[in-house]
């Protein structure tokens, strides 16, 4: 059953305001320890309902492959490789069931699983503007996952707890209008990755861009840091000390995965961001994928600065945490043993990644942050059967 939360009624689609599975790594291996998506064994309790601030994901991915005329469109060398069965089982579905009931069965699962949580409330779900050639077409041969805005705002129209995060290639010629659209479309905010997408957000050219994002209120949420995702990947275009020209232009600009891995100019990206954190009052950082078995520590390490808190926001990367490689379990040691066992169970990917950043330290205010950027209203959470698998 999906529950739909009453949250566009809400939203101020007419007036403007209306990422990753980034860094996946090489860790197939460990996938295949705890399972993602478990449906059987499923009992009440466990996970308290906290319904005082409203937690809303604004980092979630989704999957398409252009069935049902949706526009998607994943590459021939990403679709063979193994990446691609495993992104699709973490998002609870397979390539048969897409190709007969098209792209939307994607979110319509999303939707479902958003609408189970008894953490989260809803969540941004991110479109991705592919590769621009020269002439600035979209160019396919250099373009490994392209999931259009049209496409996502009629999902996100259809499926209310879904909101529309769009992506528009700054190098189009008709990027402006791009943007136009999508903010009329409700976008609630713009979604870079700009080591993939083959462009310097620190390009000069982009200031047009910036004066429109912050004429349309629309912030830029962009991934900072190392990006292991896809075949062919330029990482320094992911230095956060790019972010300046946006910064300067007024942009409200979130740092998705809080730069928290690699390194540009000598410097760790994490030690590059912060000066401007503190320097930048229009800056944001998310704190997806920070529990990721690769950047274990990741999360502590931005969560000591506690002056910086209410400039972190709550997102989830999924289908990142629907993986193995956010398993609670590579956490012993920094929560206890029966702590780790107890939200191992817990079967909903949002209500287990919630609930473990809370183990590790981030507070209530870190939660309710990105409601509060968004200017979402509070959405109490309805009273719902909440699940545990059984014992891991
Ligand atoms: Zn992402």
């Amino acid at each position: 059953m999906i529950y739909c939360h009453p949250i566009t009624a809400h939203l101020p689609r007419d007036s403007g305001l209306l990422s990753s599975m980034d860094d996946l790594g090489t860790l197939p291996e460990m996938e295949a320890a705890s399972a993602g998506i478990p449906v059987a064994n499923e009992t009440e309790g466990a996970v308290p309902v906290k319904d005082a601030s409203t937690i809303i994901d604004l980092h979630c991915h989704t999957a398409g492959i252009g069935a049902g005329g949706s526009g998607c469109f994943v590459s021939p060398s990403l679709r063979r490789n193994y990446r691609y069965r495993w992104f699709l089982r973490a998002f609870g579905v397979t390539e048969g069931e897409i190709l007969r009931q098209g792209d939307g069965l994607v979110t319509e699962r999303l939707s479902g699983r958003v609408g189970e949580s008894r953490q989260v409330a809803a969540a941004v779900l991110l479109a991705m503007d592919g590769v621009v050639d020269g002439r600035g077409a979209l160019d396919e041969g250099r373009t490994e996952l392209y999931i259009p805005n049209r496409f996502l705002a009629r999902e996100c129209r259809r499926l209310p707890n879904l909101l529309f995060g769009a992506s528009v290639n700054p190098l189009r010629p008709d990027a402006l209008d791009r943007l136009d659209e999508a903010a009329a479309d409700g976008a609630l905010l713009l979604k870079w990755l700009p080591s993939i997408q083959g462009f310097d957000p620190a390009d000069r050219r982009l200031v047009p861009f910036y004066r429109r994002l912050h004429e349309l209120g629309l912030p830029l949420l962009t991934h900072t840091g190392n990006e292991e995702s896809f075949t062919r990947t330029d990482n320094s275009l992911a230095d956060p000390l790019r972010l300046r020209t946006a910064l300067d232009e007024g942009v409200t600009v979130i740092a998705a995965h809080c730069a928290s891995n690699g390194r540009n100019g000598g410097q760790r990206n994490l030690e590059r961001l912060l000066p401007l954190l503190a320097s930048y009052p229009n800056l944001y950082a998310d704190i997806s994928a920070l529990t990721q078995a690769n950047r274990l520590g990741h999360l502590q390490r931005v969560l000591r600065h506690t002056e910086l808190h209410k400039r972190l926001l709550y997102g989830s990367d999924m289908p990142l945490i629907a993986t193995g490689l956010t398993s609670p379990w590579f956490q012993l040691g920094r929560v206890p043993f029966a702590e780790a066992r107890r939200l191992a169970a817990i079967v909903n990917p949002w209500d287990r990644d919630v609930e473990l950043k809370r183990a590790l330290g981030v507070t209530e205010e870190i939660l309710g942050n990105g409601g509060r950027l968004l200017h979402l209203p509070p959405i109490p959470l309805p009273s719902k059967g909440s699940e545990t698998a059984g014992m891991p």
